[in-house]
């Protein structure tokens, strides 16, 4: 047993509280990991707000780390201890219908089928004062180990630097891949991106690099239009700089409407209004955003009539365990560059102050 930290969510709406944790000795089939570097997304933050569907309590959340094996439990044959590795908020089990499709990402042992808050033979490796700390999708990277299912976890080129490829492990591999995968954008195209958070600029950099023309970026906090801009958008506008609905406006700008649009936000009113931003035709939209669980999305069905298409996506549609390892030696040809996504880096002990800046639209 490893005594380590970890940032516990004890209970809905309360801050994450560091805390010495017992990390039990992995089992068959499991790898123990010490991470390394974690970067936090919203989605951690729904998760501490209680707003994260299946999610139980006390729980260690953290699903965007990269780190180092540290011991592996019975038949564990993919890694060994010292291989960097990223754990998956995906698994890959291999072997179920969605593993086997090619054009799905979506493993059936994901959280969404069934809820990933014990590893797969139903307990916890967990425990802090006493008491059972659930994981957070099998990953729970806010802690320095983490006992996670082999084949929730990918083995990545030891050249990796942990501290930037973190981010594969979710903004940048979904923001990417919606573009890339989601969407299909083809070169020429127009785009429009609702949110330039860590996922939104993903996005960008995904519609630059298959080729789109116009990459529209759209926020209503100015202060990320600098970023989008170095990293391939060509306009930014703030919907609060207008005095009539932001796809009204995008419809101006581009005659008929965007082909690809994505929402990056997870809002009820930007879904629609980025639904009503892709053309009637043969416009996309890719919802990227997490609503809270249990809320509800009303439309005008004349919106998908006409032929708009309205898809969502997951970790960026990629087959996590065989694409993530690919995707971070591109990034090590440097064929894209996602750290500029990295806008302070904080010791482990100021998680909150973390989550502060990430709500201070930092
Ligand atoms: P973030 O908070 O860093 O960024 C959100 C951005 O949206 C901010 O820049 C904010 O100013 C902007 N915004 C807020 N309201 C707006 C409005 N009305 N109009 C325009 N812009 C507005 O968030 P993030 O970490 O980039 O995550 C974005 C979303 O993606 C979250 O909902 C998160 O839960 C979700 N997410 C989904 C997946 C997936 O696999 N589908 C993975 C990761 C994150
Ligand atoms: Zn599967």
């Amino acid at each position: 047993v490893i005594r380590c930290r970890a940032a516990v969510a004890w209970a809905p709406g309360k801050p994450l509280s560091v805390e010495e944790v017992e990390v039990a000795h992995p089992k068959a089939g499991e790898v123990r990991i010490k991470i390394v570097a974690t970067g936090i997304c919203s989605t951690d933050d729904h998760v501490r707000q209680g707003s994260f569907p299946n999610a139980e309590f006390p729980v260690i959340p953290g699903h965007e780390g990269a780190g180092i094996v540290e011991s592996v439990g019975e038949g564990v044959t993919s890694m060994k201890p010292g291989d960097k590795v990223i754990p998956l908020c995906i698994p890959h089990c291999g072997e179920c219908s969605y593993c086997l499709n090619p054009e799905a990402n979506f493993c059936q042992k994901s959280h969404m089928c069934e809820p990933q808050n014990l590893l797969p033979d139903k307990t916890s490796r967990f425990t802090c004062k006493g008491k059972l700390i659930h994981h957070f999708l099998w990953i729970s990277t806010f802690a320095e180990y983490t006992v996670v299912p082999e084949y929730a976890v990918a083995k990545i080129d030891a050249a990796a630097p942990l501290d930037k490829v973190c981010l594969f492990g979710c903004a940048f591999s979904t923001g990417y891949g919606a573009a890339i995968n989601t969407a299909k954008v083809k070169p020429g195209s127009t785009c429009a991106i609702f949110g330039l958070g860590g996922v939104g600029l993903s996005v960008v950099i995904g519609c630059k690099a298959a080729g789109a023309s116009r990459i529209i970026a759209v926020d209503i906090n100015k202060d990320k239009f600098a970023k989008a801009k170095e990293l391939g958008a060509t306009e930014c506008i703030n919907p609060r700089d207008f005095n009539k609905p932001i796809q009204e406006v995008l419809t101006e700008m581009t005659g008929q409407a965007v082909d690809y649009s994505f929402e990056v936000i997870g809002k009820a009113e930007t879904m629609i209004a980025a639904l009503a931003s892709c053309n009637m035709n043969t416009g996309i939209c890719v919802m990227v955003g997490e609503l809270d669980s249990g809320s509800e999305i009303s439309i005008d069905p004349m919106l998908l009539l006409t032929g708009r298409t309205w898809k969502g996506t997951v970790l960026g549609g990629f087959k996590a365990r065989e694409s993530i390892p690919k995707l971070v030696s591109s990034y090590l040809e440097k064929k894209f560059n996602p750290e500029p996504l990295i806008t302070h880096t904080l010791p482990f002990a100021k998680v909150n102050e973390g989550f502060e800046l990430l709500r201070a639209g930092k």
